[in-house]
């Protein structure tokens, strides 16, 4: 990470901690590692990025339904998913320092750095190289890599290494209350399987036709090796996920149709393409034909924050087999019974938190002459905004605040709103300007007078005078989802 880039990242995380978005959990115990909480603005912050995910998957369309399945699941379900056996991260410590890695995120790293310092032709050969490697599930040749390109233990200094092993990322737990007859169970890795496992409910009941899809928001949990980068790679986490069913044959289609739809989401909220890029997958999971992450240009670097995945039938095909229940659909277009293939399109609830947090963060210096002033300025768009509209009486005298209360029940049972009299005005303006907060509206003795009060627009600061029973239409209007969902 350069130096700018670095402290750029640092300044958004004391800004999430410092404005009530993020903060580390279990803090006064001195924290527990990737595990955060969310405040009071960065839970509507997320609360809105999973309204605007839901509202384009489901509620938009007419075969897309979502449901919330439980996180504890019968542990078969991971056998046949080939978690329990196949869900690795190949893994390496330095001796000197004790610290362990990724293997393949060391490389990463080196391939980003490469592309900064602009060896493209070091990075596309060691990119190359280690697809290879991790296709074949080669650990000494990762090793290898990481020994020729002299990658040394950030920690220690030292490229004093181990052997690459394999490390399960499943948090395993018991059931049940004896220790007898307690079964070992584990906390879900994907929410995906709990909507593979309910295929045929989901389908019978909503009398579902293919394709369809099922989509659902919920906890994950993997216990990464190596958790680093704030939010970006926790051990506890939140996933939006839907799988897409069609017939066998046209997955190519659908899949190429969801790749572009899904970056199409991102790009609606007004981020800019160069940020966004995609990544085929040399190395396919062991149950997808084709595979593609969207990534997002982080200070650290371009990294998934999205995959699609073609998963065939093998999680179906798995299910059928473990469980001795049918999983089948009957077409009736072509008159036949098969095993649906899948699309998977698959977000981290917390990275696109992240992203939409970085992108956001603005640090603007407004001194004017001999005059300094500056402004830290989230612009998020108006739906995501934790909250629409402050409501600021001038003073906390002549019948300020009761007008500026009435204001507040009016538009509250609508929006989220704010009231705020403490402080100079200039100074309530910038705490809303440090959560993205869209309007303020500032109460002040010729509201009293004529029903008038000053909007003052977050981004431009300019300030007009509206007409109070304007308030819901021009409020309304812009944090409405159409402006996203069109
Ligand atoms: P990575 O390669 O970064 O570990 P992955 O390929 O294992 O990610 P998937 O299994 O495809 O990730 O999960 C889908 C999405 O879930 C990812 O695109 C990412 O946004 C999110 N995700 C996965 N692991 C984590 C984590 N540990 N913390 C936060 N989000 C995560």
């Amino acid at each position: 990470m350069s130096k700018n880039n670095d402290e750029l990242f640092k300044n958004v995380i004391s800004h999430a901690k410092e404005y009530g978005f993020v903060f580390q959990s279990s803090e006064i115990y001195d924290g527990l590692s990737a595990v955060y909480d969310y405040g009071q603005n960065g839970a509507e912050l997320k609360n809105n990025i999973k309204t605007y995910w839901w509202k384009a998957m489901v509620q938009l369309h007419e075969n897309i339904v979502g449901i919330d399945s439980a996180i504890f699941m019968h542990p078969r379900i991971w056998k046949a998913s080939g978690h329990v056996d196949g869900f690795n991260d190949p893994m390496i410590d330095n001796k000197d320092s004790k610290k362990r890695y990724r293997a393949d995120q060391l490389l990463e790293d080196r391939i980003n750095k490469y592309e900064r310092d602009r060896k493209t032709d070091k990075a596309v050969k060691l990119q190359l190289e280690m697809d290879k490697a991790l296709k074949a599930e080669d650990l000494g040749r990762l090793r290898d890599l990481i020994i020729e390109h002299e990658i040394a233990c950030p920690v220690s200094g030292t490229r004093n290494w181990t052997d690459v092993r394999q490390f399960n990322l499943m948090f395993s737990t018991q059931f049940g209350a004896m220790s007898e007859d307690s079964e070992e169970v584990y906390l879900r890795p994907e929410t995906a399987q709990g909507i593979f496992v309910n295929f045929l409910n989901v389908q019978k009941t909503g009398r579902m036709k293919i394709p369809f899809g099922i989509a659902q928001i919920g906890k994950a949990f993997r216990n990464e090796v190596i958790a680093r980068q704030f939010i970006m790679r926790m051990r506890e986490f939140e996933q939006m996920e839907m799988q897409f069913f069609v017939r066998p044959g046209t997955e190519m289609e659908w899949y190429n149709y969801w790749k572009e739809a899904r970056l199409k989401w991102h790009l609606a909220l007004g981020t800019s393409a160069e940020k966004y890029r995609y990544h085929d997958h040399a190395k396919l999971a062991h149950y997808a034909n084709a595979a593609v992450d969207i990534e997002f240009e982080f200070p650290f670097g371009f990294k998934e924050v999205e995959g699609i995945h073609s998963r065939t039938d093998f999680d179906l095909s798995q299910h059928q087999q473990f469980s001795g229940k049918k999983m089948q659909y009957f077409d009736p277009e072509i008159n036949q019974n098969y095993i649906p293939y899948v699309i998977e399109t698959s977000i981290g609830l917390d990275r696109m938190f992240l992203l939409t947090l970085m992108n956001a963060y603005e640090e603007q210096d407004l001194s004017e002459g001999d005059t300094q002033d500056s402004r830290v300025v989230l612009k998020l768009h108006p739906c995501l905004a934790p909250v629409k509209a402050a409501i600021l009486p001038l003073t906390k005298k002549d019948g300020l605040p009761e007008k500026a209360r009435e204001i507040m029940d009016r538009l509250k049972l609508d929006h989220p709103i704010v009231y705020e009299e403490k402080d100079s005005i200039g100074k309530r303006y910038r705490r809303q300007d440090a959560i993205g907060t869209p309007f303020c509206i500032t109460v002040d003795h010729q509201s009293l007078e004529d029903n008038t009060i000053t909007i003052r627009h977050r981004d431009s600061m300019k300030q007009e005078r509206v007409a109070i029973n304007q308030l819901d239409r021009i409020i309304g209007d812009l944090v409405s989802w159409k402006n996203l969902l069109k």
